[in-house]
């Protein structure tokens, strides 16, 4: 798309939404029958998977650590997700998001419960629109909380940025692309406990403010919604048994 000449007109985005709305979200628990754990998310346009296997014994060997378990996670787009075309595999993107994605859902995991283990988490992006790597990470945490992985809280993510000079909650491609700023957070909301931050380009020090708060917002209703579709999926498991 070319560069609109607003992104926001009459306090409304180009999608109708206000500054601090979300968009439609809808999150699915254990919807993979081979993973341990795994969770489906969408977010606006984003449709993102992801699948938790383990505590198992951590192959290769030399991996191990004696005295704690590690959280693997692997971030990766389909070819299919994005506009043009991605080419497959591993890129220096992807390394950098699975790397913060482990960092950001780590301090949650009771890792030292098992020693010389391994937890894999597998994200895969199946339709992108800004905002992949927080899905990405909203969807992990339900997937580990699927599988059953002992944890303190759940994590929740989302993106705040700076779009015409407003202060906006989950930006689009669109945004993402024309804004100024993007800020992807995750968080254990109800900890206020920050577990990512990054940003590409620039806040006053008042604008961070409002955008922190803002980001705040949006996971604690992440948050909702990702406890919300782990007691529907366990509610009726349980009312299966009867
Ligand atoms: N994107 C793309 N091709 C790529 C990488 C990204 O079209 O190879 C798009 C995609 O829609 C993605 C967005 O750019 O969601 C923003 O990418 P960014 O690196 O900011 O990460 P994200 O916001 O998805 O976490």
């Amino acid at each position: 798309m070319e560069k609109p000449e607003k992104l926001i007109v009459d306090g409304k985005r180009l999608d109708g939404r206000a500054p601090d709305e979300l968009r439609p979200l809808k999150i699915e628990v254990g919807i993979l029958e081979r993973a341990n754990g795994s969770a489906y998310v969408e977010l606006g346009a984003n449709k993102v998977l992801a699948a938790v296997y383990g505590p198992r014994e951590m192959h290769p060997r030399h991996h191990q650590q004696p005295d704690t378990a590690v959280l693997r996670c692997r971030y990766n787009m389909a070819p299919f997700s994005v506009e043009e075309r991605k080419r497959p595999g591993p890129d220096r993107r992807s390394v950098e998001i699975s790397k913060v994605t482990r960092e950001a859902l780590e301090q949650v995991v009771f890792l030292k419960l098992y020693p010389r283990s391994v937890i894999d988490v597998f994200i895969e992006v199946l339709q992108a629109d800004a905002g992949t790597r927080t899905a990405g990470i909203t969807a992990a945490a339900v997937a580990l909380a699927d599988a059953g992985v002992p944890m303190r809280d759940i994590v929740s993510s989302i993106a705040v940025g700076k779009v015409d000079g407003t202060i906006v909650l989950d930006l689009t491609n669109d945004e993402d692309q024309w804004g100024t700023t993007d800020m992807p957070i995750a968080m254990v909301p109800r900890k206020k406990l920050i577990t990512l931050l990054q940003m590409d380009g620039h806040f006053t020090g008042e604008e961070f403010k409002q955008a922190l708060d803002l980001a705040f917002k949006g996971c604690e209703q992440i948050y909702d919604a990702q406890r919300q579709a782990l007691r529907e999926k366990y509610a009726i498991k349980r009312g299966n048994k009867k």
